[in-house]
């Protein structure tokens, strides 16, 4: 079931449960804008989340509150992790899904990294 992205900001979603440590994750890496772990029901061979550290519902509320640093620290993790995973040289795939139409279904923003095979279709129901 999709999120409703006009909704405030839900302290007891999963994601934010697993940033203070209260459910386990398959940690990739950390810094101080970003925690990356793996999926738990993994769409690719590499199938890898990158959430902020903030509490931010979507990317619509990320891009419209985030402060510069807090979007750049972000973005640069995103590419931390891939070259960390040796995603670089074979390529990879960055989706992010928001609200509704996007079939967003965690309310905390989330970039997925799919990677390890080949994709050719560009988007599927
Ligand atoms: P989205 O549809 O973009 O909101 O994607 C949510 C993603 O979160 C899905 O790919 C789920 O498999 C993943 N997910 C949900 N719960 C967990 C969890 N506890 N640990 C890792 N991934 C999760």
């Amino acid at each position: 079931m999709p999120i409703d992205p006009r909704l405030p900001y839900d302290e007891n979603n999963i994601f934010a449960k697993i940033l203070r440590g209260e459910i386990p994750c398959k940690k990739v890496y950390e810094d101080d804008h970003a925690l990356a772990f793996h999926d738990i029901n993994p769409q690719a061979p590499v199938h890898v989340l990158v959430i902020p550290k903030g509490a931010y519902v979507s990317w619509d509320d990320f891009t419209l509150k985030a402060s510069d640093g807090e979007i750049a620290g972000f973005t640069r993790a995103i590419g931390t992790v891939t070259r960390e995973l040796e995603l670089d040289q074979p390529g990879y795939r960055l989706m992010v899904n928001m609200g509704g139409h996007g079939h967003q279904e965690v309310p905390h923003l989330h970039v997925h990294i799919f990677g390890g095979r080949q994709f050719r279709v560009m988007i599927g129901d």
